[in-house]
């Protein structure tokens, strides 16, 4: 193993990203002995692993999710903390993607590698702004890696949301909202733009919101929408899973206008495919900017992609001089569908 030739101690194997000076995966897919888990969406962070190193909030939402987030122990790291394991230091930093997310810095004998884990670098007043850990080594996400994508400004798109409302008092809004993270954020931006009314919540969101609320992230009046009466919600915000907005569930509130809340409503074809009257682009992502910013910010000489859309960013990373490789980790999916 040598320091600067990565794929010499940086490994792929069946359960995913290996380091092996260190002896630990990270956001491994299953069964791990020892693993690092950058945040608690469910393609990183998995059931079965014997040990999970995580931020207490990350070890929070495993435990809210899947009952127990290991099977004999757990460690919280907090930010900026390092942590000897084996004959690294691991250090977690601000991811900027949702609550307890983190970015995983490795230094081992002189070399730092940063996994970015799912980041973004838009204000988001659930969880800590994005740190810029410089290395030599980046290994990013790639889920927005294409010029299209340009997320553009949140508020923005709250706003029009109120709008909608103002125009259409007797309706009720139903915003497809991801449960963790989505949810919370955009709540969170309607009580920043003054937004008072109490927001009605789909109960697969309800548990999310408490812990985020048990953190101490403010979320203002929240109901269930399951026990609110018809005449209620006229009028009325309410939030739900997207596999719910189109179904059966949503039938029973008043005069439905259906939102959705995702990066993906850049895409005009699919908010239409997707029965969206009213498409937020609001993401928890970085867009192709903030991806190729951020590369050239952390000064790393060689950028692995983890997984997304990584053609075209490989193709932008060696254009710019630097080392480029997919990884083609199977089995992420992306949340923010
Ligand atoms: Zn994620
Ligand atoms: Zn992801």
């Amino acid at each position: 193993m040598r320091p600067d030739r990565f794929d010499s101690w940086l490994t792929v194997n069946r359960k995913g990203l290996y380091c092996r000076p260190g002896g630990f995966h990270i956001d491994p897919y299953g069964g791990a002995k020892r693993a690092v888990v950058t945040h608690g969406h469910s393609d990183h962070a998995r059931p079965g692993h014997d040990h999970v190193l995580a931020t207490r909030e990350t070890l929070g939402v495993m435990t809210t999710r899947l009952g127990t987030p290991a099977r004999s122990g757990t460690q919280i790291a907090a930010y900026g903390e390092p942590i000897a394991i084996g004959d690294v230091t691991v250090t977690l930093y601000p991811a900027g993607h949702v609550l307890g997310s983190a970015q995983v810095l490795i230094e081992w004998q002189g070399a730092r590698v940063v996994v970015s884990g799912d980041y973004k670098r838009g204000a988001d007043p659930t969880c800590p702004a994005f740190e810029l850990v410089p290395c030599h080594l980046f290994i990013t996400e790639a889920t927005f890696a294409l010029p299209v994508f340009q997320h553009g400004d949140v508020r923005e798109e709250v706003a029009k949301l109120l709008k909608s409302r103002a125009q259409f008092p007797d309706r009720c809004h139903v915003v497809g909202v991801y449960g963790l993270g989505k949810c919370q954020r955009l709540i969170a931006l309607l009580r920043e733009a003054g937004y008072d009314r109490p927001i009605y919540l789909h109960g697969a969101l309800i548990d999310c919101c408490a812990l985020y609320e048990s953190y101490g992230v403010r979320l203002g009046e929240l109901r269930s929408a399951t026990g609110a009466k018809r005449e209620e919600m006229k009028g009325e915000i309410v939030l739900a899973p997207p596999s719910a907005i189109a179904d059966r569930w949503s039938r029973r509130l008043p005069d439905p206008l259906t939102a959705f809340a995702s990066g993906w409503m850049r895409v005009r074809a699919r908010a239409r495919q997707q029965g969206v009257e009213l498409p937020l682009v609001i993401s928890d992502h970085a867009d192709w900017r903030e991806l190729t910013e951020t590369i050239a910010e952390t000064g790393a000489e060689e950028v692995w992609v983890t997984h997304g859309r990584e053609d075209a960013l490989l193709h932008h990373i060696q254009m710019t001089g630097r080392k480029g490789r997919a990884l083609a980790l199977i089995g992420r999916e992306d949340e923010d569908q």
